[in-house]
């Protein structure tokens, strides 16, 4: 982001372009070390100064006969003045331009939220940073550069979001800034950190699931998603418990190459297939972790160009970064065979990742889990409040048949993205591969005579890892540390991640059970009256306008 708007402050520059850093900066010492160091040469100077005025009186000698050291004393005592004056003077010009500035900015207030109630916010900056603030505004330094540059990545999201708010003339109160481990993202996580948002984390469970007993933390903002998960791990728990199966594990990415003709394309499609080149190209593939291993190739053509769609296992990370280092190793050591091959992309989106599409459907992608349950008649009625029957009939209608209808890829299922992307905030997931990690088929069958109910989620693109990515962070870790997942696994590698996938899928087979039981019940309506909207008066804050009144949606979740 570049903050530069005020050219107001010149900036002056290296010959090399490089900003020229401000008086404060180039000072090794502190400032209040340089400004007590001219202090005190100030006044001793002084003092030397009266001291041979006074002797000259004694001896009557003129006062403007002045000794070489007389003159150097007086040019001395004139420089650290011009010091001084200067430097309290700037700032003392800064602090009252700054403030002139905030006070005549009613567009502050204009340019906020209509609720009014978003004011400059309290900028923690001290006054050796209000300088670097400053330079930010100005452009002089670039707002990416500050954690390298000040070598303290909390101080410089401080820094960054006063001059945030300072350029965009918008409060940014309500956002937190103090609190959180800024190092601890920084070159991994997020860049240009201004605070971080805050989401609650609730938990559902107890989630009985091949034979274990986990509280699973979801987060979300979203009211009844976690009542209702809860609801469906009870009906699971009183039944004797869910079990899963992992039917695949494996991470994929699928670059795209380039030859002058088809043929040539297909040469290399059909080197690829071909079984006794693949124990070579998996030595090659697999050193790019000691994670990584090869588990097929799978390429499809298009004229000139190839997709090579590389899957491999990949421990307990999601597997993303290990898997591209391997496909590298691969297309550099396809270079002696294929030199005429051109590497369009390291990824052709036949990957695919975070789209939607019937290649990940189809042939999985990440984990895929298959998770069942058998609940109870008596639980059916007592805990979800409707009839086997009901449930199995809407789940045909709406599940299967309905989403037939509209064309669903993959969305065979009533809301199974709300689990899993509460699921992937809490523990540190990438939220953004909810897209493919939310494939689901719910099906529901009567059992037992028609006295029971049968019902199952089929995942087949579970992304999850419990190393790497956001996983690390503090918070994100506790959530992992609370499922006992945590890290990478002392007894198999890959197994932590395996564990959470069967987690994400007996959730979703939860938050199924009850939101279809609240459909089928005709409960959705009510429920969401009574948690999903916020009691508060909102538009008590919002001046009103018809024209410029929003309809809200009833529902949070288009269920
Ligand atoms: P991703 O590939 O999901 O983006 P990273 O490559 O960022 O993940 O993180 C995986 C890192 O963690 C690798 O450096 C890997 O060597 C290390 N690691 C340590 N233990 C494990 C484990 N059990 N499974 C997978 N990776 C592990």
């Amino acid at each position: 982001m570049d903050l530069r708007r005020r050219p107001s402050n010149p900036v002056r520059s290296t010959p090399l372009g490089e900003p020229t850093l401000n008086r404060n900066q180039q000072l090794s010492l502190p400032p209040y070390a340089t400004n007590a160091v001219f202090f005190t040469f100030f006044f001793s100077v002084a003092y030397f100064l009266l001291h041979r005025s006074r002797d000259k009186i004694r001896t009557s000698t003129p006062l403007h006969f002045l000794t070489p050291s007389e003159v150097a004393a007086i040019l001395s005592l004139f420089a650290s003045f011009l010091y001084l004056i200067t430097f309290f003077g700037i700032s003392f010009i800064f602090h009252n331009s700054t403030s002139a500035t905030r006070r005549t900015s009613s567009d502050y207030q204009d340019n906020t939220d209509l609720a009014g109630s978003a004011k400059p916010n309290q900028e923690p900056v001290n006054s050796n940073d209000e300088e670097i603030v400053n330079s930010v505004v100005s452009g002089s330094i670039p707002s990416y550069s500050l954690e390298s540059k000040l070598g303290d990545c909390n101080r410089a999201a401080v820094i960054r979001r006063t001059a945030v708010e300072r350029v965009t003339k918008r409060s940014l109160e309500g956002l937190p800034v103090e609190g959180f481990d800024y190092e601890s993202i920084f070159g991994q996580s997020c860049e240009m950190p201004i605070g971080f948002v805050q989401i609650p984390v609730g938990v559902a469970g107890p989630l009985l699931l091949d034979g274990k007993e986990y509280t699973v933390p979801m987060s979300t903002t979203e009211g009844c998603l976690v009542a209702s998960t809860n609801r469906g791990c009870k009906a699971i728990y009183v039944s004797g418990g869910a079990s899963s199966v992992v039917l695949r594990d494996g991470m994929t990415r699928a670059p795209v190459v380039r030859f002058g003709s088809a043929k040539r394309a297909a040469q290399l499609k059909l080197y690829l297939e071909n079984h006794d080149n693949f124990d070579s190209l998996s030595v090659v593939f697999n050193k790019s972790s000691r994670f990584a291993r090869l588990q097929s190739i799978k390429p499809a053509i298009a004229g000139k160009n190839l997709y090579i769609r590389f899957s491999c296992s990949t421990g307990d990370a999601m597997g993303m970064n290990m898997v591209s280092k391997g496909v590298q190793n691969v297309l550099d050591f396809l270079h002696s065979n294929f030199p005429d091959m051109d590497v369009i992309g390291i990824s052709g989106n036949y990957c695919s990742d975070k789209k939607a599409a019937a290649v990940n459907w189809i042939e999985g992608r990440g984990k895929s889990v298959v998770c069942e349950a058998v609940i109870k008649e008596e639980v059916v009625k007592k805990v979800l409040k409707t009839s086997v029957e009901a449930l199995v009939e809407l789940n045909m209608l709406k599940n299967l048949t309905g989403s037939a209808i509209a064309g669903a890829l993959g969305g065979f299922n009533a809301h199974a993205s709300n689990i899993v992307s509460a699921i992937y905030l809490a523990t540190g997931q990438d939220p953004a591969q909810n897209v493919e990690s939310s494939h689901c088929i719910t099906m529901m069958e009567a059992v037992n005579d028609g006295k029971d109910i049968h019902i199952s989620v089929t995942m087949p693109s579970i992304e999850v890892g419990t190393v790497g990515g956001g996983t690390q962070l503090a918070s994100q870790s506790a959530c992992l540390n609370l499922l006992g997942v945590k890290g990478a696994s002392k007894d198999s590698p890959g197994a932590n991640s395996r564990q959470l996938a069967t987690i994400v899928a007996g959730s979703v087979l939860a938050g199924e059970l009850s939101l279809m039981s609240a459909i089928s019940a005709g409960q959705l309506v009510k429920s969401h009256m009574k948690y999903n909207r916020s009691s508060r008066d909102i538009d008590k804050n919002v001046s009103w306008h018809p024209l410029k009144r929003k309809s809200r949606p009833m529902w949070g979740t288009p269920f």
